[in-house]
């Protein structure tokens, strides 16, 4: 597929619900001249991929935000694709938080059982990246900053992206606002935003009452707010006209896609 710069497809937006019907919040990620990478992936994510026309062959990784279900839960139906339906050959590489190699065995294990000892067609390469931490990977620089939204030893992730291109891609994963997300978003071309509630209570999670406070001095060019419940979804036009005119906001939705 012929891509000009870097374009980003929402393959889900939805919440941990899967609210309104749409997809665990997850992204396709192709830059030109390199395989497509997906952030996340989630238990609906393949089902989400093939609707976007596009195949799990295509893809040379995961980045990983957090080992939560609706953000990882799907690596089991990628795994055994690659072994018994479109047979994969290249390495699956996956970039994620502290404990990650641990984590895939274990959905794997738990999905399918003695499957997760059957010798593969590919090889599946995972490495970890803690919060402070930079690194090349696929030939993208990815930064990880620290998130709030797990209890230790898990470790969740707000990360950064830097493409061959040089367009900045923030992703905040699910986090409370914290300044790992505050520092990720600085500079970034595009920040793809949690905003799972309008107001708390919402758990570790970002809420539109916060981004109203911080998207003035955000510094980043452009938000995408996704992970969204019924509540804000209902609300996205008019939540949209109250945003200061020097912020590009959008609300995700399933299928989207963004050129940078
Ligand atoms: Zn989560």
């Amino acid at each position: 597929m012929y891509v000009l710069a870097v374009r980003l497809t929402v393959i889900g937006s939805g919440d941990a619900f899967n609210s309104l019907g749409r997809g665990h919040s997850c992204y396709l990620l192709d830059d030109a001249g390199a395989a497509p990478v997906m952030v996340d992936f989630g238990a609906t994510a393949l089902a989400g991929l093939r609707r976007a026309g596009r195949s799990p062959l295509e893809l040379g990784g995961l980045l990983v935000t957090h080992l939560h279900g609706d953000h990882v839960g799907g690596l089991p139906f990628l795994l055994i694709d690659g072994m018994y339906h479109g047979v994969r050959t290249t390495p699956l590489e996956l970039l994620g938080p502290p404990g990650s190699a641990a984590r895939v065995d274990l959905f794997m294990r738990t999905a399918y059982g003695g499957l997760a000892d059957e010798p593969r067609p590919y090889e599946t390469r995972v490495r970890e990246i803690a919060p402070g931490e930079r690194t090349r990977w696929l030939g993208l620089e990815v930064e990880a900053f620290a998130a709030v939204h797990m209890d230790a030893p898990d470790v969740a992730l707000c990360l950064r992206v830097t493409t061959r291109q040089g367009r900045r891609i923030a992703f905040s994963g699910d986090t409370a606002m914290c300044d790992g997300l505050r520092a990720a978003a600085r500079g970034a071309d595009l920040l793809v935003a949690e905003c799972t509630c309008l107001a708390p209570p919402c758990g570790r999670h970002c809420t539109w009452q916060d981004w109203e406070r911080e998207l003035p001095t955000l510094g980043a060019r452009r938000v995408l707010f996704t992970h969204l419940s019924d509540p804000v979804r209902d609300r996205a036009a008019e939540l949209l006209a109250a945003v200061p005119s020097q912020v590009a906001a959008t609300f995700a939705d399933d299928g989207m896609q963004l050129e940078l």
